[in-house]
């Protein structure tokens, strides 16, 4: 058993209550490679803004689970390298579906874990968020439940379609399993095809896909139901259009990709939604340098060359994030 707390990393539970008074967001970026957990470091760093290393079951398995936990220790480490002096940095799994492996990254040194019964009947989803909670909150671990389904498609986890959260549920289901935040589907998606472009309209002006509106009214009213309670917003990705452009005129093949507007996100950031889940625009942060890099100087094979500059654009964008969309910036001095 190795606890979070002898690796330097801290629960959710107080950055999400600070983050619902102050009207901001804390950013989850997963990561599952050096170059992602430098560039998300660094900006948290520099912006000193809390963050949420996350993880999804795949990247676990990529990077390997001892390994993944050394990396989070050397994390906080190189963020008092950089001069933050209490650094506010938390490791989580995202998306899970069985206690076995909750119970494996809580026994390896997570400080959050998903438990994601969202695709079970109701009570079956109860009964498992409870079970990882009790066992979770004997460690100080915080948990992150789901209600609702989103579409797209993210590691293993996929549907062709999403379902709403039920507003109804959600007092009853925070009540029972005691969860400390609660993932809500209110329109978001995973992947970097959140919509088909027969649901959007498009813009006559620039020819770009304009994505239908998210769901504020499912949002009003589950904070309504439960004032004050942390929410959680997955599927967040911008998919920003410069990134797309550049990959596919340089020879990549992404048509139509869509995320949500970052207009969007920053009125979610300022309420009860507390944590904000973005993957897919570091990865087309980080392919759209690559490629860059591979189409001006053919003859590199200098793996330093064409990752580090892959590594500045992810930490152009987390800065860009936490700065102008979430609003968490110095609030982890
Ligand atoms: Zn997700």
């Amino acid at each position: 058993m190795v606890s979070y707390k002898e690796l330097g990393l801290v629960n959710t539970r107080e950055m999400f209550a600070k983050a619902i008074k102050g009207g901001y967001a804390i950013p989850a970026f997963n990561f599952n490679n050096m170059e992602q957990l430098q560039a998300i470091i660094k900006a948290a760093a520099e912006e000193k803004s809390p963050v949420i290393l996350q993880v999804s079951k795949g990247a676990r398995n990529y990077a390997n689970a001892t390994l993944l936990r050394y990396m989070a220790q050397g994390a906080v480490a190189y963020a008092k390298e950089l001069g933050w002096e209490n650094p506010q940095i938390v490791l989580h799994l995202d998306h899970r579906d069985s206690f076995e492996l909750c119970k494996s990254c809580i026994d390896s040194g997570f400080s959050s874990v998903m438990i994601d019964g969202s695709h079970l009947p109701y009570e079956e989803n109860v009964a498992l968020t409870k079970k990882v909670v009790d066992y979770a909150h004997q460690y100080d671990v915080t948990v992150e439940g789901e209600l609702g389904v989103l579409a797209g498609v993210e590691d293993e986890v996929s549907s062709d379609h999403h379902t709403y959260t039920d507003p109804e549920e959600v007092i009853d289901f925070a009540t029972r399993t005691g969860c400390d935040s609660l993932a809500i589907s209110i329109g978001t998606s995973h992947g970097a095809y959140k919509f088909t472009p027969e649901q959007c309209t498009r813009d006559p002006k620039t020819g770009l896909l304009v994505p239908p509106p998210l769901a504020f009214e499912v949002l009003d009213a589950v904070m309504e139901k439960l004032p004050g309670f942390p929410i959680v917003l997955h599927g967040s990705s911008s998919v920003p259009q410069e990134y797309v452009k550049t990959i596919n005129e340089l020879g990549g093949k992404l048509p139509d990709a869509i995320g949500i507007p970052e207009e969007e996100l920053r009125k979610a950031a300022k309420s009860a939604v507390c944590k904000i889940n973005i993957d897919s625009d570091s990865r087309l942060a980080m392919t759209a340098a690559i490629r860059k890099v591979f189409t001006d100087k053919p003859g590199e094979f200098d793996p330093r060359k064409y990752l580090g500059p892959a590594r500045d654009e992810m930490e152009r964008l987390y800065k860009h994030k936490i700065e102008n969309v979430l609003g968490s910036n110095g609030k982890a001095e």
